[in-house]
């Protein structure tokens, strides 16, 4: 049985690119890319008429994309995701729902570096611009997002009736006064609301991996999660799961809480009820204003140390650009990754409100 990291990291294809062990079909279907399907799904197709079945088409599996290394040197999640996969091969772990695991950016990763030319996280195709990538002059990023999107949408597309969920797994740089938290990407309205309604399932599932802190996004973007969510209907999140270290480095007891409710889920299957005895410390935040570096004067008016979910009183000057100046315009706002050496025109910090988790669903 071959190594899912070390064949990835070695650029070879696996000798054998599908099989399958007692549990589970597999295929390689691409470099990094890894669909294992439970056996019981074939099972289910071939005796549809069979009563002893009915219970488990009532509860059509769940399908599960699982992605690491979207940013090439934030390594715990791949070591993570490296071990479930083991144990799912050799049957330590059960599997329960379509999973699909893929490691990103590969030639970044190979490297130690976040990205090479582009930063593949922005690249995914979004509602602003269909086909985000071809903006972009061609490169490996480009053509990798590309590559990504075709597998997820025939992912989903075979879905059937099951729930469909995406986790993007990363590590932070900066420090941060949530440890762990998940950004939601932006979701259409459909009935008149602020915004489109999350997957209570998925929260309640966040609290009982370990998550501190949810993050509402206010618009499309060009993130991997965006691109699920909206073109594949997908409950999807990118989660930042700690700091982010070289492999062989990371200390994956500080990832204990995000490994066991993604073994949960996968050997048991999404939980179907609602249960929020874990979310009641999960707090909840929503976008309220984009720091946009303008030009090459742009300057955070604070200092570069200062971590993840720092807080800011109702009139505090927190950027200038020119002529232009970032200030606090609620009560209370929170900084998320505050970054003043971005390219003009692009994002360099995010400022947050805190909302009841209400009203998300
Ligand atoms: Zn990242």
């Amino acid at each position: 049985m071959f190594d899912f990291l070390s064949t990835t990291l070695s650029r070879r294809q696996p000798e054998q690119q599908s099989g399958e062990t007692n549990q589970l079909m597999w295929q390689w279907l691409e470099e990094g890319v890894l669909l294992l399907e439970p056996i019981l799904l074939e099972a289910m197709h071939l005796e549809t008429q069979s009563v002893a079945n009915r219970d488990v088409q009532d509860q059509p599996l769940d399908s599960v994309l699982l992605s690491v290394g979207v940013h090439g040197n934030e390594t715990a999640p791949i070591e993570i995701l490296n071990r479930i996969v083991s144990d799912l091969m050799s049957g330590d772990l059960t599997l329960k729902v379509r999973l699909l695991v893929m490691i990103g950016n590969i030639d970044a990763m190979i490297k130690g570096e976040r990205y090479l030319e582009l930063d593949l996280n922005r690249l995914f195709s979004n509602q602003q611009f269909s086909g985000q990538h071809a903006k972009f002059t061609d490169c490996a990023e480009t053509q990798r997002a590309k590559q990504l999107e075709g597998i997820v949408s025939s992912f989903f597309d075979q879905a059937e009736n099951g729930r469909r969920f995406h986790f993007d797994m990363h590590t932070a740089i900066r420090g941060s006064h949530h440890q762990r938290f998940a950004l939601l990407p932006y979701k259409e309205s459909t009935t008149g609301q602020a915004q489109g309604v999350y997957s209570r399932t998925m929260f309640d599932w966040l609290g009982s991996a370990g998550i501190d802190a949810v993050v509402v996004n206010q618009a499309p973007s060009g993130t991997f999660s965006y691109f699920s969510s909206h073109y594949c209907l997908a409950d999807s999140c990118t989660l930042e799961l700690g700091k982010a270290k070289p492999f062989g480095e990371n200390d994956l007891n500080q990832f204990e809480g995000i490994n066991l409710g993604v073994r949960n889920m996968i050997s048991q299957g999404m939980p179907l009820n609602h249960d929020e005895s874990n979310t009641s410390c999960v707090k909840v935040y929503q976008v309220t204003q984009q720091l946009t570096k303008l030009t090459e004067d742009f300057q955070l008016n604070f200092n570069d140390e200062v971590k993840n979910f720092t807080s800011f009183q109702y009139g505090e000057v927190l950027a200038q650009d020119g002529k232009v100046t970032y200030q606090v315009e609620q009560p209370q706002e929170w900084v998320l990754f505050p970054n003043a050496k971005v390219r003009p025109g692009l994002r360099a910090g995010l400022m947050l409100v805190q909302v009841n988790k209400e009203t998300l669903f």
